[in-house]
């Protein structure tokens, strides 16, 4: 059973609807804000421009950066006196990003929690423990919001404190815990530790964000705590979480709130819109906050949009769980890939190490790629055994078994990934280490043509 009408509707009302509010927030951002009135000026766009929905593609996109540029207040469309709540995000990378809401954000963002929450199945009749932080996280506010629309009782405990965490849990008997999936793997171990079978509480659901997670995270989950898993995302430059949630019948992508977020698959380096069912960039266009729309904002997550009506009665499109971040894809003559594919490949072959380093140039109009990858010690032994001068580098471009790896793995990358590159095995030791997070890309190209990444 979905929550609101507007998720069980057919196409044709629901892009009706969609072209509405789109004309709407177009003229709204328009009138309200001279950051978007010269952002559309220069495009020479004005709001009667947009009579339907493929209009949307005369409009600029927006990224991070743009709303960093404001930093605070200047893509505000609505009064101080009429914003009610602020949100923001951690901004480890420089300046948070700081989302105003007036009292209908709240309404719309309460709404779009209630379908996630409805879509989990939880009903008035559960005790939500509400695991998200609150503060300016959005996690734990629009948790809270959403389950007091379904009339649940919320525990609003915000995150730590595993062990009084483990103790209400027991003796209040919540039937939902709501939380990142990392942090209930953890309130596990600590469970472990206390001599609780989480199987034996009255838990039933779970209702998982804020971080990417796998389908092997999602059965560990479910077998530890005996419960069903759903997913939710969202995003707080959108509004928070609420974008799009899973239904409990089918889990068989996330249901998106399209009459409030309106999704567009494009492809990361010419921008261009993608049919349904092909993989790329999700942009969204807010249409109907009011304290800071977005127009097609870019998320930088990789997924896909399946029309098809959902055999839990709802129409609202589907959008793929997050395959990865465009930070992270590199996009080789038209074949986009991440450099963990290259990793999975390398830990299925003996004698290469999982240190390694993709480096992409351009000679011409061609990219090349090479992929150095270190061979372990005790592969270097035995080459270094067969040849008794010269450079590691040497003894592995001339001995057979090396010549045949290099053949083996270039095989790999071009049957898994569709491309063909240079494959240079290199003696142990040599790639650089980094302490934090691991450079495996090094890309030579100029900076215009490597989209998707800044
Ligand atoms: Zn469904």
């Amino acid at each position: 059973m979905a929550w609101s009408r507007e998720e069980t509707i057919g196409r044709d009302e629901m892009r009706r609807i969609q072209l509405g509010k789109l004309q709407k927030t177009v003229a709204y951002v328009y009138g309200k804000n001279a950051v978007y009135r010269k952002m559309l000026d220069e495009r020479k766009v004005k709001p009667e421009d947009i009579r339907s929905l493929d209009d949307i593609r005369k409009l600029p996109f927006t990224v991070k950066q743009d709303i960093r540029d404001q930093y605070p207040f200047g893509l505000f469309t609505a009064s101080m006196e009429d914003i009610v709540e602020f949100h923001a995000t951690s901004g480890t990378t420089g300046k948070p990003v700081v989302v105003p809401y007036t009292r209908n954000d709240v309404e719309l963002w309460t709404e779009v929690m209630a379908r996630a929450c409805t879509g989990a199945g939880i009903t008035n009749k559960d005790i939500v423990q509400n695991i998200y932080g609150y503060g300016l996280f959005t996690g734990g506010l629009g948790t809270h919001y959403g389950a007091i629309r379904v009339g649940a009782t919320v525990l609003p405990m915000s995150g730590g404190n595993s062990q009084r965490q483990i103790m209400l849990m027991q003796d209040l008997g919540s039937t939902v815990v709501t939380a990142t999936p990392s942090f209930l793997m953890h309130l596990h171990e600590v469970g472990l530790q206390m001599g609780v079978d989480f199987k034996k509480l009255k838990l039933k659901t779970g209702l998982f964000g804020a971080e990417p997670w796998s389908e092997s995270m999602r059965q560990a989950i479910q077998e530890k705590f005996g419960l069903k898993a759903c997913d939710m995302y969202g995003l707080t430059e959108m509004i928070g979480p609420g974008v799009s949630f899973e239904c409990h019948e089918v889990r068989d992508g996330l249901h998106v709130n399209e009459d409030f977020f309106y999704p567009e698959v494009i492809h990361p380096e010419t921008c261009e819109p993608l049919p349904f069912g092909e993989e790329g960039e999700l942009a969204l266009t807010t249409i109907g906050n009011e304290g800071m729309p977005l127009l097609r904002y870019r998320t930088r997550d990789i997924t896909r949009l399946n029309p098809a009506p959902c055999a839990c009665g709802r129409t609202l499109v589907r959008m793929d769980r997050i395959s990865g971040r465009t930070d992270d894809m590199l996009i080789i003559r038209g074949v986009n890939f991440f450099p963990s594919q290259i990793e999975s490949i390398i830990l299925k072959r003996q004698g290469v190490s999982p240190h390694y380093m993709v480096v992409v140039d351009r000679q011409g109009s061609m990219d090349e790629v090479e992929v150095r990858i270190e061979v372990t010690e005790d592969f270097m032994a035995k080459a270094g055994g067969d040849v008794l001068k010269g450079s590691g580098q040497e003894i592995l471009k001339n001995v057979a078994t090396a010549r045949q790896k290099i053949e083996n793995l270039r095989r790999d990358i071009k049957d898994m990934i569709g491309i063909t590159a240079k494959v240079t095995l290199v003696p142990p030791g040599t790639i650089p280490r980094s302490e934090g997070k691991a450079r495996r890309v090094e890309d030579k190209r100029p900076k215009g043509i490597r989209t998707g990444r800044s």
